[in-house]
Parts: structure tokens; sequence; C-alpha cells
């Protein structure tokens, strides 16, 4: 379609969403739960059919769909159809004395036509866990999911776009001069989920109209292994983090920091869990790398001469086998930028603060993770190191559980979402003090006198 034909229909879509958001049909909590669970329905009557387009996409099986996507997605729904109307309830605060005898509360508000920008790696999740947040807060949205997984795309398009009028939510797809048309109208939130590169053009082009924005990024996430751990388990749960959806996570492990008394037997286990989840061309449903142009750029950060396991790089299959580098250093290739692959590179490190040293010579990362079992190294953690969720023994499943926020800090992102978070970030809270005019009291009236000054000073 000429582009300039596309601007007109997006001007024309926004312009319909705006008149139908003004109509109030999208405020009553009876629409808002009965949407959403039309959406469930039609996530589960079209389900086989999403497992098959993200298989053509990138290789990803249905059970590890599933997992990771589709659970996920319907429990996210469920959760909002359950205690939307709890949500949207007036938040009632404590009144000063000074407004005395009044009730305060905030009351939250849909904000009008939102927009939702989706990334590729989880392009289910990524795309309507926010239009479910958006849907639930009473908003009208439309839906720009990545262009990449071309199979996703196109069955959310086909899912949303016959099954809802498109003046309530509506999936657009397209590549960048689409976005870039699609950014130049005017909303009244953008909740984009990407690289930091992207993500200051879409903050850029929300300022043009002072668009309230919230930023999914992405970093460089550590996971410190201290000497403490209990090495087996804490392996075991990073490797499966670190290799699952091959390394396209925005919340993986980026980089591993093991202390030097543990690093041998640390790398030992590391290759045992890898070999168990047998990894291989025989088996179909390894997950692939995106496109080509991803592939060569993780090709590219494998130094043959750091590889201590795998580097084999299948390009007809589009694959990167689960890749360990050791000896790396800070100005190495894979150390320059978020890698987004199966490449785990090990530092070792002889005390905590040259750790944590190297985690501060990059940027807030969306993610942290530590593994110990002391206290202090904990404390330490949780209190000198910013990040934007993690876990403690663990790795990535901060993200599972809904009554965590889910967001990032600095260039990670700004603003979360998630379970109740979700509604948050698509409301806006009115600050309401709600007055009876029974009585009255005379003290901010004129008439100024010291003894009325002395009263305003103790109240
Ligand atoms: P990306 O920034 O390249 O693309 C994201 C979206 O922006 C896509 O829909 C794309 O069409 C659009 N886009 C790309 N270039 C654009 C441009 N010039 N103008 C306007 N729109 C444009 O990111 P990606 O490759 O899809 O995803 C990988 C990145 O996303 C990684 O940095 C990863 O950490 C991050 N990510 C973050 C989260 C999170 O929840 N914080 C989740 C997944 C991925």
């Amino acid at each position: 379609m000429e582009i300039t034909t596309f601007k007109d229909e997006i001007k024309e879509l926004v312009d319909n969403q705006r008149s139908y958001f003004k109509s109030n049909a999208t405020r009553p909590v009876e629409f808002r739960i009965a949407q959403l669970l039309k959406l469930k329905e039609l996530l589960l009557e079209y389900e086989d059919e999403m497992h098959e387009a993200i298989f053509k996409d990138f290789g990803k099986s249905k059970y590890e769909n599933q997992l990771t996507e589709f659970f996920p997605l319907i429990d996210e729904i469920n959760i909002a159809v359950k205690n939307l109307k709890k949500w949207v309830k007036h938040r009632k605060v404590s009144t000063n004395l000074i407004n005395f005898p009044a009730k305060s509360y905030l009351v939250p508000e849909p904000l009008g036509v939102t927009l939702v920008i989706g990334a590729w790696n989880f392009p289910y999740n990524l795309s309507l866990t926010p239009l479910v947040g958006s849907m639930a807060a009473g908003n009208t949205t439309i839906v720009k999911p990545s262009e990449l997984p071309v199979e996703t795309s196109k069955i959310m398009a086909k899912i949303i776009n016959e099954n809802f009028d498109p003046a309530y939510i509506c999936v657009v797809e397209g590549d960048i001069p689409e976005t870039t048309a699609i950014l130049a109208q005017h909303y009244d939130k953008i909740f984009f989920t990407g690289s930091p590169k992207v993500g200051k053009i879409v903050h850029k082009a929300a300022a043009e109209h002072l668009t309230n924005v919230t930023l999914e990024l992405g970093g460089k996430n550590p996971v410190i292994f201290a000497k403490d751990c209990a090495l087996k388990t804490s392996v075991k749960r990073m490797i499966w983090a670190k290799f699952v959806n091959s390394g396209q996570l925005c919340i993986t492990a980026d980089y591993a920091l093991v202390h030097k008394d543990i690093k041998d037997e640390f790398l030992k286990i590391a290759v045992e869990e890898i070999k168990k989840h047998h990894f291989s061309k025989e088996r179909a449903n390894y997950v692939k790398i995106i496109n080509h142009a991803n592939l060569e750029r993780l090709a590219k950060l494998i130094d043959p001469d750091k590889v201590y396991y795998g580097g084999k790089v299948d390009r007809d299959m589009r694959v990167v086998y689960p890749t360990i580098m050791t000896d790396v250093n800070l100005d190495d290739p894979v150390m320059q930028d978020e890698i987004f692959g199966p490449i785990l590179p090990v530092i070792e490190y002889e005390t905590l603060e040259e750790a944590f040293d190297i985690i501060k010579t990059f940027e807030k990362p969306l993610a942290a993770y530590l593994f110990s079992d002391s206290a202090e190294n904990k404390d330490r953690f949780l209190h000198e190191i910013p990040f934007g969720g993690g876990c403690i023994n663990d790795c990535v499943m901060q993200n599972t559980n809904p009554n965590l926020p889910f967001g990032g800090v600095g260039q990670s992102g700004m603003g979360s979402y998630h379970g109740k978070y979700s509604f948050e970030c698509f409301s806006h809270f009115k600050a309401v003090l709600d007055k009876p005019t029974a009585i009255e009291t005379n003290l901010k009236y004129y008439g100024y006198s010291e003894k009325k000054m002395k009263v305003f000073k103790m109240l």
C-alpha cells in the first residue's frame, strides 16, 4: 500500500477510535469484562493456528509456546476479569486535618486512544498482554506487532480484526515506514517493547503530543554466582533461562560473573546441563534465530579462541547452538551490547566489589540475578545494584509472578505492567478531595491574624 494512503487510513482509524472512546462505550466494567472474555475465547479457538504460526516463524514448539506465551497471556486475561471490579473502585487515601471534614480518593480513569508496539521475541505475549491491560483500563487500542515474525503478526491481525470493531481494538501490521506513520498520530498512551535505540525514536514521537509512554527495553543483564551458592541447582536454573527461546529473551542472563574458586565446577555443570537439553540439528524444535541478520550479528560475537563449549552456527537451519565463552574481557565484541542470543560469556571475579564494578560499567539493566545463600551478599546485591527486576537464586522467573510489576529503569525502560500494574499503566488516577458543605471554617479566608496563623501552624 502507498505510504500516503496508509497515513490517511491511520489518521481515520485514530479519529474513529477517539470518537468511540468519547462515546463512553469502553467505560462500563461489564463491557470491558465481556470484551476480555471474548478475546480469551478467540485465543482458545485459534490456539492451534497460533502454535503453527510461531513454529513457521522461528521453530518454537507448541510446548514452549504454551509455557512462555500462551498460558501467561490467558492467565493475564483471567486475572483482569477476576479483579476488574475491585481495580475500578475508588482508592481511598487519608485526608489531612486542614481539609476536615472531607474524603479523599483516587479515581481510575481510562486514558483514551492507546498504541501498543510489540517486539518479535515473544510476539503474542509482548503485543497482546499490554492490550489486555489497555482493554481492562477501558481504552481503545491499536496494536502494531513486530513485522519480523510474519505469520504470528498475520494471525493476530486475523483474530482481532475479523472479530472486533476497529474503532475499539485493531491490529495494524507494518515495517518501519508504517510504524513511523503510525507514531505521527496523537495517542493518549504509547506502550512500546523493543530496543533502547527504537525506544528513543518512540519517546521523541510521543513528546510531540506530550503523550504518556511506557518503554519496555533491554540491556546487559548480569548473573552473579557467589562462592557459597548451591552450584548444581543454581547452574541448572540459569542454563534453562539462558537458552530458552535460544537466548532471545530480554530478561535472560546476558553474561555470568563467577567466583574464581567455583569457575571450573561451574563450567563443568553448565556443559552437562546444556547437553541434557539435547540441542541438536535433529531436534527440529530448537528455537531458530529470528532472521539471518540477527544470526550474522550473533556469529560475529563468537570469538573461536574464547569458545569453551559450542560455538557452532548453522546458517541453513538458522540456528546458533548454545555457546559458552571464557576468558572474556570487557573490550570483547560480546560485551559491547545486549547479546540477545544463545551465547554466554563467563567472567571470573575474586571479590563482590569487583563483580559489582563490572556491572556498574554498563547502563542499568532490565534484570539482574544473584545466586548465593549469604544474607550479606543478598543485602548488598539488592542495595548496591540498580536493575528493573530480578531474582535471588533463580533466573527470569520473576516474570512469571503477576503480583510483581515488570519493567526496566533508566536505559532499560520506564514504567511497568503485568496483573494490576497493567491496569494502572493504562489508567490515570484522578486525585479527588470530596467535601461536604455542612461545615465551614474561616481559617483560609481574608482577615488573616496571628491567631489564625498559630492554628495553621498547628495543623
Ligand atoms: P526493535 O526495537 O528493533 O523493534 C521493536 C518494534 O519497533 C517493532 O515493532 C518494530 O517494527 C519497531 N521499529 C523498529 N525500528 C523502528 C523505527 N526506526 N521506527 C519506528 N519503529 C520501529 O526491537 P526487537 O528487535 O523487536 O526486539 C529486541 C529488543 O527488544 C531487545 O533490546 C530486547 O531486550 C528488547 N525487549 C524488551 C522486552 C521487555 O519487556 N523489556 C521484551 C522483549 C524484547
